[in-house]
């Protein structure tokens, strides 16, 4: 299989060529038309392997088809004022993975993928001030990568996000975060996507390395597709 036949958006088969991307890597070739066609997914990859590519096509390329309608409202920058102002980011895409660099390493990747079109991603995580990502977020967010731990901060503490208009959740590296004891957070997020989305389209995505017993559970529980396993 190739890009080019993928039912990809022209704007991202071209983004996809100018990352250097030739042909689908075998994770790839299972998540692009399932998630075009709407499925949930749920896929065994190691980083590598093309998962952060994986993800971020398909879901980019069918937003972008609507990004003129969907885009988040862009504050006037002569009238923003980021210490008075308060906006709550209302991203379309949720990402979350346990570590600053691998959140860091899939908005480099996202950015790429956006590149000419109205998505904006942005990125937040813990071990640096809040201030900085608050007002990134408070710029416009489409897209949100975060690690658990800010991604609850931003969500309960500081109430800086709202989920009413999310329709993709990726819970990325799933193994890592159910063993550091996320447990609770990430289940918190997939109810939340099938609350406020219960008649909607709302998608999920797992991707994980190993798939240990709660991984499974949450899978069987939330997501409607069948278990897939790539090597
Ligand atoms: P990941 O598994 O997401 O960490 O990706 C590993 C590396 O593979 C990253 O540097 C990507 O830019 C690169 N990559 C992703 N998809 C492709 C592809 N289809 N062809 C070549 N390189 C790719």
């Amino acid at each position: 299989r190739n890009f080019e036949d993928a039912g990809l958006h022209p704007v991202m088969l071209e983004n996809v060529k100018l990352c250097g991307y030739v042909s689908p890597t075998p994770v790839q070739s299972y998540t692009i038309p399932a998630v075009l066609l709407g499925r949930d997914v749920v896929a065994c990859a190691q980083t590598g392997s093309g998962k952060t590519a994986a993800f971020l096509i398909p879901i980019l390329s069918k937003l972008m088809g609507k990004a003129r309608m969907l885009a988040a409202p862009r504050p006037n920058p002569t009238r923003y004022n980021p210490t008075t102002d308060r906006v709550r980011a209302e991203p379309l895409v949720l990402v979350v993975c346990p570590t600053r660099e691998l959140a860091c390493q899939i908005f480099d990747e996202a950015r790429r993928l956006c590149y000419r079109t109205m998505l904006r991603p942005c990125v937040i995580y813990g071990g640096a001030p809040t201030r900085g990502q608050r007002e990134q977020l408070e710029m416009g967010c489409d897209i949100l990568i975060a690690t658990p731990g800010r991604l609850m901060d931003f969500m309960q503490n500081l109430n800086l996000l709202s989920f009413s208009r999310l329709k993709f959740t990726v819970i990325d590296e799933a193994d890592e975060l159910l063993s550091t004891g996320w447990e609770e957070a990430i289940e918190k997020l997939f109810g939340q996507g099938s609350d406020m989305n219960a008649d909607a389209d709302h998608t999920y995505l797992m991707f994980s390395a190993t798939f240990p017993k709660e991984a499974r559970r949450l899978a069987r529980e939330y997501m409607e597709e069948d278990y897939f396993k790539i090597k």
